[in-house]
Formats: structure tokens, sequence, C-alpha cells
């Protein structure tokens, strides 16, 4: 569903579901002034950004500090960040930091409640953030888990403040096969965890390695229901039963 503020009749969005990644952030970029990208730099953020540098360079890279992320991921983005002169946003729970979180909520908040942990380091954050924008560009891909699997190229998400950005994917119908094989063609530096056997890295308490048999997203809140943090699935105008 478009938000009416951003139907052009210049755009088909039927085409637009299918077209190429390039062609979706093209209409992005140019469509939507108050335009962001989020990503925790892995693969699929990798292409996005890699293809808005001949688009829309300057747009801010929204990068979700929870705390705990692992210390290859930090030194990736910020190497990345300096090579391609990112405009990197850092945004942060209110409580700042992981030790003051466990003051506040206590220790091994992801342990006992990682929906809550989620939500106070990445939901809220996000949030409050996308108050600034009119829409935002996320890496999610059809092929990452069942609960991706009817991912659309275009959403609009509802923030609790009752606004309503537009949630933009342009790489949706991508495998996980066409992002390596662009990132080789292109040869983008990939993070350091992905030769170790990582397939999708957050946290650290929340990630572990996957199989080949495993979907992506497997290693992620292992030992928990829980597949996802919460920014992909509050909002939506029409939500699966699994993400209700
Ligand atoms: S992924 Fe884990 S540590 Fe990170 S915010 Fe969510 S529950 Fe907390």
């Amino acid at each position: 569903m478009i938000d009416p503020r951003f139907a052009s009749p210049d755009v088909d969005y039927e085409t637009l579901a299918t077209a190429p990644p390039h062609e979706v952030l093209e209409w992005a970029a140019h469509t939507i002034d108050r335009l962001a990208i989020a990503t925790s730099f892995q693969a699929s953020g990798l292409v996005i950004l890699h293809q808005l540098r001949d688009i829309r360079p300057d747009l801010p890279v929204l990068f979700l500090n929870t705390g705990f992320h692992f210390p290859e991921t930090i030194g990736f983005r910020d190497r990345l960040v300096e090579a391609w002169d990112l405009k990197l946003v850092e945004l942060r729970g209110e409580h700042e930091t992981p030790e003051r979180q466990a003051e506040i909520h206590g220790p091994a908040l992801y342990e006992r409640d990682p929906d809550r942990c989620c939500f106070i380091n990445k939901v809220e954050p996000l949030q409050k953030a996308l108050e600034e924008y009119d829409g935002w560009i996320s890496g999610l891909r059809r092929d990452q888990s069942p609960l991706r699997a009817s991912t659309p190229v275009v959403e609009a998400q509802m923030l609790p403040s009752g606004n309503e950005v537009l949630k933009i994917h342009p790489l949706a119908s991508w495998t996980r096969e066409d992002v390596m094989g662009y990132i080789k063609m292109h040869q983008i530096p990939t993070h350091p965890l992905l030769e170790q056997g990582y397939r999708s890295i957050g946290c650290v308490p929340c990630t572990r390695k996957v199989d080949l048999s495993e979907d992506e997203r497997a290693g992620r809140w292992d030992g928990f229901s829980k597949t996802e943090c919460g920014i992909h699935t509050f909002g939506k105008a029409h939500q699966t039963e699994a993400e209700q």
C-alpha cells in the first residue's frame, strides 16, 4: 500500500514491484526527500550502500548501536564509513550503554526477555529517529526466512505517533547468491565474521554460526521462538499471523 503523499502519476507501482534494485533506489531517492537507509553492514546492506553511491551518496546511514555488537562489526563499519565517506547516524537506546541498561533493567536482559531488550535497543530508537524521515531503505530479502517470504518492495509503516513512513526493500526478490555474486563482481569488502561461518550477524549474545542447511537467520536468538528484533514488524498495514 502506497502512502498517497508519495503516489506519483509518473510511477507505475506494479512495475516498481519487479524493478531491479537500482531502479527502485533511483525512484526512492528522487521521490522521497527525507530518506535514510538503516543497515548493520551485512551483505545486503553493502549492496544497497554500493548502489546508492551513484544515486544519493549523502543519504543518512542509520546504525542501531545496541552496545552488544561484535567488535568486528564496529571495526568493519568504521572502515567502510571512512572508505565510502558514509554519513553515519548512530542510534542508541535511552539508557545509552549496556552497563546502564543492566542497572535499570537488570543483568542479561537478552536472556530473560529478548523482546524487551530488542525493543529498548532497536525498535524504540529507530521509531524515534524515523520521525525525522518520510522513508527508509532496508536490505530485507524474501529468501532470508519464512517470516520474510512475503516482503514487498515498498510498504507503509506506522510509527507510534501516528505518522507514516515508507519502507523500501530494493533486494526483496534477490537471493543470497545474487547478493554474494554482486559483492564478488564489484569486489566489495564483507563483514570479517562471514568467513567464520556466521551468516546473519547481530548482537554477540544472540548470534551463533549456522550451517548451510539452515535458514540464514537461524542463528539469531537460538533457543527462543523469536526470529525478528521488531524493527521490521511494527506498524505494518498488513501483518501476517506470525508477525503479530
Ligand atoms: S539482539 Fe539480543 S542483545 Fe541485541 S538488542 Fe536484541 S536481545 Fe538485546
